[in-house]
């Protein structure tokens, strides 16, 4: 076949990439700005996405630039703790959930996509415009960058959009579906260099989204200062939000308020948020899931695909994931348009579910259910309130749904 055109060199072009290079199917990946440079903060990988990373022969190189996470805890915003449990390895995945900062993953991915299919394989400052295709390939038209005058159609054998949440790709077939969906929740984000919490590889979640809640996770080991790069995240209930640019700066008499009396002997929270090294300011959004992603000899992946709010830590695993299977269809199937079509019906209805799922009840619905039933004051026992078994199974519910059950990973 041609070569396979992959728009986007984030998180899941890349995967793509690397795996579709491992399987011997060539490709090259058209990137929009004229550098990729470590953009982001802290992301997730769940044992489901490592599973697929170390298949890549990629977890070493994680493992030096992240946090292996070892438990994940929820207190209300008095700092009682709710629940814990441990986390990947911990619990007894054959694999690790690392918390890493987005931008080093991004490197890992970038240096061995680079080493593995040369650094000719990705090309910058080609911002795609537009698809077409006819019986015998696809023809993709870029600009030189966004705004950018020049312009390039290239040819390939199929085209895939890995091109984010604001996809061109998704614009050009779902022409009327408007901007991302604004969940009511607004997200400060930022990362403070602070000493180890808790474990010093623990998972937090606190409080509740009405009157604040906060996310917070180390995504680098301890330096030589004796601290760790600690990603943190509070998100709000917000009648009006601002259109998502990944670096817009946020200010901190926006949203600190709700946190200012959260002093707890694990953590001095608005200390801790003041000594951040800088705050940026996301809407929480996702999109409504689409009927179809596949269309002929083009097809879409990752925020493209299925854009998704961030409260179960699958963003960038569903990606990776869906890295995986295309290449899968890509290998077996010779029709490339059918190959297409058998990833799409291996993922789309997968990826529908966790998007569905992360709007009503992530992990974090364990804090929402705690929150209702105390009507927001501290508890004298959390078994007053609710029972352990509850809680496990609020949990484990997630995971059966995001794929990352125990008993799925061992299939
Ligand atoms: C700059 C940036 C910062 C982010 N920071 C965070 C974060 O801190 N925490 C978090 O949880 N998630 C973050 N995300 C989102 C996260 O990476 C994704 O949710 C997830 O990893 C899925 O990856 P993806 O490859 O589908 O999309 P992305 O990782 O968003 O990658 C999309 C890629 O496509 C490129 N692109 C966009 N439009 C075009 C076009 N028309 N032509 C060619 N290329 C195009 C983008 O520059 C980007 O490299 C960030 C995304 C970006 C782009």
């Amino acid at each position: 076949m041609d070569e396979v055109i992959i728009i986007g060199a984030g998180i899941g072009g890349l995967t793509l990439g690397l795996n579709l290079h491992k399987a011997g199917i060539p490709c090259r990946i058209y990137e929009s700005v004229p550098e990729v440079r470590a953009i982001g903060v802290g992301i997730n990988l769940l044992p489901h996405a490592t599973k697929e990373l170390a298949a890549l022969g990629l977890e070493a190189a994680l493992a030096k630039v992240a946090v292996a996470t070892k438990d994940a805890t929820f207190f209300n915003r008095f700092g009682q703790l709710i629940y814990q449990e441990p986390l990947g390895r911990a619990a007894g995945y054959d694999h690790p959930q690392f918390s890493i900062h987005r931008g080093d993953l991004q490197m890992v991915l970038l240096d061995a996509f680079r080493d593995r299919a040369g650094a000719d394989r990705l090309v910058v400052n080609r911002h795609c415009l537009g698809v077409a295709q006819d019986e015998a390939g696809v023809t993709v038209t870029f600009s030189d960058g966004p705004g950018g005058k020049e312009r390039f159609a290239l040819r390939g054998g199929v085209a895939i959009a890995c091109d984010g949440i604001n996809s061109a790709v998704r614009k050009q077939f779902f022409p009327d579906e408007g901007e991302p969906r604004y969940s009511g929740v607004n997200m400060w984000r930022g990362v403070t260099r602070w000493k180890p919490m808790l474990s010093g590889a623990s998972m937090v979640r606190a409080g509740w989204l009405s009157h604040g809640k906060m996310v917070i996770y180390p995504i680098r080991e301890v330096g030589a200062d004796g601290l760790q790069l600690i990603n943190w995240v509070a998100e709000i209930e917000t009648p009006n939000y601002r259109k998502r640019d990944w670096n817009r700066a946020g200010s901190l008499q926006d949203f600190i308020a709700p946190f200012s009396d959260w002093h707890f002997d694990w953590l001095d929270v608005p200390a801790f948020i003041r000594a951040a090294d800088s705050v940026l300011e996301f809407p929480m959004v996702d999109q409504d899931p689409l009927l179809r992603w596949s269309f002929g000899r083009i097809t879409m992946l990752g925020d493209a695909a299925h854009p998704m709010v961030p409260r179960g830590s699958n963003g960038a695993g569903q990606a990776i994931l869906d890295a995986k299977a295309l290449t899968s269809a890509l290998s077996g199937i010779a029709d490339p348009a059918a190959a297409l079509a058998a990833y799409e019906k291996q993922r789309l209805e997968a990826t529908t579910r966790i998007v569905l799922t992360n709007r009503t009840n992530p992990p974090d619905a364990i804090l929402r259910e705690v929150f209702q039933r105390t009507h927001d004051k501290p508890f004298k026992t959390i078994d007053d309130v609710i029972s352990r078994e509850e809680l496990v199974a609020l949990s484990d519910g997630y995971k059966r749904i995001a794929g990352y059950s125990k008993d799925a990973l061992r299939q």
